[in-house]
């Protein structure tokens, strides 16, 4: 893996802040591969690539897709906070050359998460909201959930994210509400 390469790219394509939170999602879903039995260092690049998208603003991203050909439903067409996921995975194999389907598919899935989301998935996804820089009422609580019970605290981070798109007005993607339920579903199975 071409490390130097992929630090320096991302730095120079995400600026000071949010390449700070990239290293930060980096780490922190490194931590969690190992936690889990996942890849470790594939995690921890998905970590790094995943807000590739963010650096533009919606009408480029939704320009982007056109161009690709991607076909995206209305409410990630209509959000920023969720387009630059999809966009974000479409654009790393042409801009960057990143091949690496599994890592893509987390990227592409970051900010709604799925049902069948793979453990690659469910590391970067968790990974994006507990990271150290973040900082919201119940963070460390779910940050200490996580390293004993993926499934727990990837339901309460959904949960998390649900509400906060929720008092901000933003549109909720029925991909959240899918994947809430599915975890949801999984739990309940388990004797949860
Ligand atoms: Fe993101
Ligand atoms: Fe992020």
């Amino acid at each position: 893996m071409e490390w130097k390469f992929y630090h320096r790219m991302m730095r120079n394509h995400l600026g000071a802040e949010l390449y700070q939170h990239s290293l930060g999602v980096a780490e922190t879903a490194a931590d969690l591969a190992l936690r889990y039995r996942g890849d470790r260092l594939r995690a921890y690049l998905a970590g790094l690539l995943h807000d590739y998208g963010k650096v533009y603003s919606s009408s480029e991203l939704r320009s982007k897709a056109e161009q690709m050909g991607l076909r995206l439903d209305r409410v990630s067409l209509e959000e920023k906070g969720l387009l630059h996921a999809p966009v974000g995975a479409a654009l790393l194999p042409i801009e960057v050359g990143v091949t690496d389907s599994a890592v893509l598919k987390a990227v592409a899935y970051h900010t709604t998460g799925r049902p069948g989301a793979s453990l690659m998935e469910k590391v970067l996804y968790l990974a994006d909201i507990i990271e150290p820089g973040r900082d919201f009422e119940g963070v460390e609580g779910l940050r200490e959930i996580a390293r004993t019970d993926l499934e727990r605290a990837l339901l309460a981070a959904v949960e998390h994210t649900i509400q906060r798109v929720l008092q901000r007005g933003f549109m909720l993607h029925p991909r959240s509400v899918r994947f809430r339920n599915s975890l949801l579903a999984g739990l309940r199975k388990n004797g949860g």
